[in-house]
């Protein structure tokens, strides 16, 4: 592990300011809502925000997991808010963002691993905030395809959902994932829906072999994924998964390079991206190509 060693500089960013991060800053703390760009302590809350895009976690604070790299709680799990829907509706539409993320924490413990609350909270936002665009990334349901049909059937823009690591790293970091289960759920959500874009994401530094992140790279492609991203893995604290390793910029790029030959529409690779940085971006360049 490098984790009692400096971060190298490309890790360091600035603390997030201007006025745009402010006001989504107090509009986050007067509504009491759950982002995950302030609970995980994203290092790119200033520029994401300056840009109209944040990421909103819906289903509670809780999850019924424990991958060792998180830093979500697992303790007690609380229904869920049924109003939570229509308040983070109304949080996009009064921050007026352009793109908005959603994503939420694995609800094992409902029957269908929360998809109703991702159906009714699509709808809320094309009601409510029309001209953004949606994006969630989904936990893998327990592979109840039924309830993905019916999240991906709302009709949002782009489903994500990440793959995390290698598939050897499971076991150790994901205990309670499963690597094809993984890579079904980007299946299906292509063979349900052709239009909607699908993405996910890896992060690097956790002890993967070059060729493994190639061969997973390999098996997202193979069901019709169609943005990466890949970032570096920080771990959240001393109790967490240790970091193995510091991923280069340089290394990023060529990783990227590969990603854009197995024919990714997208890749956004570099040692601070998260599923949802340049989130626009993303879907933007995609389409340009
Ligand atoms: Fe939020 Fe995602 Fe941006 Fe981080 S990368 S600040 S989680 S939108
Ligand atoms: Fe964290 Fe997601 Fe794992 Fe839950 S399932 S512990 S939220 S990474």
């Amino acid at each position: 592990p490098v984790s009692r060693q400096r971060k190298p500089e490309w890790l360091k960013v600035k603390l997030p300011s201007g006025p745009e991060y402010a006001r989504i800053d107090r509009y986050h703390r007067q509504q009491g809502l759950n982002s995950v760009c302030r609970s995980a302590a994203c290092p790119n809350q200033g520029e994401c925000w300056s840009k109209g895009t944040a990421t909103f976690m819906i289903l509670g604070n809780n999850c019924s997991r424990h991958c060792r790299f998180c830093n979500v709680s697992s303790d007690a799990l609380l229904p869920p808010d049924p109003q939570e829907p229509q308040k983070v509706a109304k949080a996009i539409a009064e921050l007026k963002l352009k793109h908005a993320v959603i994503t939420s924490v694995t609800r094992d413990d409902l029957p269908d691993g929360g998809a109703h609350h991702f159906v009714a909270l699509v709808e809320q936002i094309k009601q409510q905030a029309p001209d953004c665009r949606i994006e969630l990334l989904i936990p893998d349901l327990q592979g109840d395809w039924l309830a993905l049909q019916q999240i991906v059937e709302s009709g949002p823009d782009i489903i994500g959902h990440n793959i995390e690591t290698v598939s050897r790293l499971y076991a150790e970091v994901r205990p309670e994932a499963e690597y094809q289960r993984s890579l079904q759920v980007l299946a299906k959500i292509k063979q349900i829906s052709a239009d909607i874009i699908s993405k996910s994401g890896l992060m690097l530094g956790m002890g993967e072999t070059e060729e493994e992140v190639l061969q997973v790279m390999h098996d997202l492609r193979q069901q019709g994924c169609q943005i990466l991203t890949l970032g570096q893995y920080l771990a959240p604290s001393k109790n967490h998964y240790p970091v193995q390793e510091y991923i280069t910029p340089d290394r990023f790029k060529q990783l990227a390079e590969e990603g854009q030959k197995l024919g990714f529409e997208h890749v956004e690779a570099g040692p601070l991206v998260r599923s949802s940085y340049h989130a626009e971006e993303q879907f933007v360049a995609r389409e340009e190509k």
